[in-house]
């Protein structure tokens, strides 16, 4: 709880800006708001664009963790939990990829192996 230091209205305990004038809450830790919503739009955008969901997903959970541990309203951080959400799937979907890849790599010539042996004695 506090007050505006240019308006003087009464401020709530999440207000990042005032509701009056819109002027930035001095009570709160300046500078952490800009780095996390960089945070979030950066895992976000590593997440979505599936260029390195990991990382993705490893930013986003950061950003939430700081988010949340910040304590005020914080408008991204719906963004970094959609970013943990799509990391996590898209991390999921290339693991998956990743993993038939290497069944394949190790399947395929055992397959054509033993049709080939098999083709040998028919
Ligand atoms: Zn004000």
């Amino acid at each position: 709880m506090g007050f505006c230091s240019k308006c003087g209205r009464e401020l709530a305990d999440g207000d990042v800006y005032c509701p009056k004038c819109g002027a930035p809450n001095a009570l709160l830790p300046s500078g952490g708001k800009p780095y996390l919503n960089v945070l979030a739009i950066v895992g976000m955008a590593l997440s979505a664009s599936g260029a390195s969901p990991l990382a993705g997903l490893i930013v986003s959970v950061l950003a939430y963790k700081k988010a949340v541990a910040a304590e005020f309203r914080y408008p991204l951080k719906g963004l970094a939990k959609a970013g943990i959400i799509s990391g996590a799937v898209a991390t999921g979907i290339v693991a998956l990829i990743l993993l038939l890849y290497a069944a394949q790599l190790l399947l395929f010539p055992l397959i054509w192996g033993s049709i080939y042996v098999l083709s040998q004695y028919s």
